[in-house]
């Protein structure tokens, strides 16, 4: 019989989630997923209305967007600055009397993928989401990278462009996330469509604002649109992941990610086609996560699995 006994919940900026898992069989079960502007108080009290009347559960943990205070349970701030300083696993504890364990979602990603996903079976393991943001999470040699506070990997803004053009979700520029990401292709589009396609014709001209969605949506309808997503945003996933394969020279490199779930080929072949260029060690594997975001919750509440 599945208990569903452990809590699962996956927050960041503007979007809640929380999931039932069974620690036994690790079934999952979406319960709550809603979009809204989080701060320290709606989000407590959105996740209080659910719990209180979720039945009974013996464990709870938190994949957080954002940086976090691993250790003492904090979430510090979100990539909005709305939720600040939220003490969420001490809050969470005290009223439910059960166990609650806090981790950067990219992290839980790569526990979710090692220890039931694409990266079971593998001991060096990078997982790269491609989707509003661009995140990253590493095992090596068996063992989970957390840095200081719980936040390695913030790949997202490793500098892929030296001409830096284009500002990203930090403020700083010319980092990954302000090309490839869901945050950074409208801006790009914008861009290249002014510069390098300039005088070009193509549908993305009359459009306000080429989402990730728009943009894939046109490939095979739009000459300069396939050209951006293949030559344009390909290349620079691909320095991405190189830089990445050069940092961890990881056996197997796991793609996920919203924009990756929705384009599996248009977002892998030009990886694979173009990151030999950048990298210095023996290839690695590439693949895509076979889940579309799955493997959080159960990275999250992995510390109350049962083996
Ligand atoms: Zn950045």
């Amino acid at each position: 019989m599945t208990m569903f006994d452990l809590i699962s919940i996956s927050t960041g900026s503007d979007r809640l989630i929380i999931a039932k898992v069974d620690s036994e069989t690790r079934a999952l079960r979406l319960l709550y997923n809603k979009e809204f502007q989080l701060t320290n108080a709606l989000l407590t009290s959105e996740i209080f209305k659910f719990l209180d009347s979720a039945g009974s559960f013996r464990a709870i943990g938190i994949a957080a967007a954002g940086i976090i205070e691993q250790n003492r349970g904090i979430i510090e701030r979100t990539t909005t600055n709305k939720v600040r300083n939220l003490k969420l696993a001490d809050i969470l504890e005290k009223r439910y009397k059960v166990p609650v364990s806090l981790y950067n979602i990219s992290v839980a990603s790569v526990i979710g993928e090692v220890l039931f996903g694409t990266g079971k079976g593998f001991k060096n393991v990078v997982y790269l989401s491609l989707s509003t943001l661009i995140r990253g999470g590493v095992v090596t040699n068996d063992h989970v990278l957390l840095g200081k506070e719980g936040n390695a990997h913030e790949i997202g803004h490793i500098v892929v462009s030296s001409e830096g053009n284009l500002k990203c979700s930090c403020g700083s520029y010319g980092h990954w996330i302000a090309y490839c990401s869901g945050f950074g292709i409208p801006q790009f589009v914008r861009y290249l469509l002014d510069t390098k396609y300039k005088g070009s014709a193509t549908k993305l001209r009359s459009m306000k604002n080429v989402s990730a969605k728009a943009l894939f949506g046109l490939d095979k309808k739009d000459k300069i649109a396939h050209k951006i997503i293949v030559n344009d945003i390909g290349r620079l996933n691909a320095i991405g992941v190189a830089n990445a394969i050069n940092a961890y020279d990881p056996e197997i490199v796991i793609i996920g990610g919203r924009i990756a779930y929705n384009n599996p080929k248009l977002i892998m072949d030009p990886i694979i086609r173009n990151m030999g260029k950048y990298i210095v060690n023996r290839r690695p594997r590439i693949a895509l996560s076979k889940w579309e975001g799955e493997g959080k919750f159960l990275g999250a509440v992995s510390d109350f699995l049962i083996a």
